[in-house]
């Protein structure tokens, strides 16, 4: 989507510091890291968010955590959390699907 931030990211139009890349996602550390290691997976193709997934794009979704298995432990983080935000209310404010991958620091349950 030509007006999408995370697109322009994933097809390197705008600076990101990256720590992943293959043919269908890209991932790279959030400008505001909310834990000591906070860094986000994203397709490259334009999806929403989570409530966009379905049969013909969910192929993405497995592969995306695949590449967060092997990210974490490629960097020897055992503990980290998985977080993808769904609407306002959850608080998504860029609209491209994306995990955050937090770790670092002890985390509460329930979040706020
Ligand atoms: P969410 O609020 O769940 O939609 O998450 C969006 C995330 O993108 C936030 O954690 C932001 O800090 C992060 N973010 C926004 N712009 C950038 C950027 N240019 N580079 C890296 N991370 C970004």
């Amino acid at each position: 989507m030509s007006d999408c931030l995370f697109c322009k990211i994933a097809a390197g139009e705008i600076p990101s510091r990256k720590v992943y890349e293959d043919e269908v996602c890209f991932a790279f550390y959030d400008i505001a890291p909310q834990a000591p290691s906070h860094f986000l997976v994203i397709p490259k193709e334009h999806i929403g968010s989570v409530s966009d997934i379905g049969s013909a794009n969910s192929a993405v979704v497995a592969h995306i955590f695949e590449v967060i298995a092997k990210i974490t432990a490629e960097k020897g983080i055992e503990s980290y959390r998985v977080v993808s935000n769904i609407g306002e209310q959850a608080g998504q404010s860029v609209h491209h699907l994306h995990f955050h991958v937090l770790s670092g620091r002890d985390m509460t349950w329930p979040p706020g």
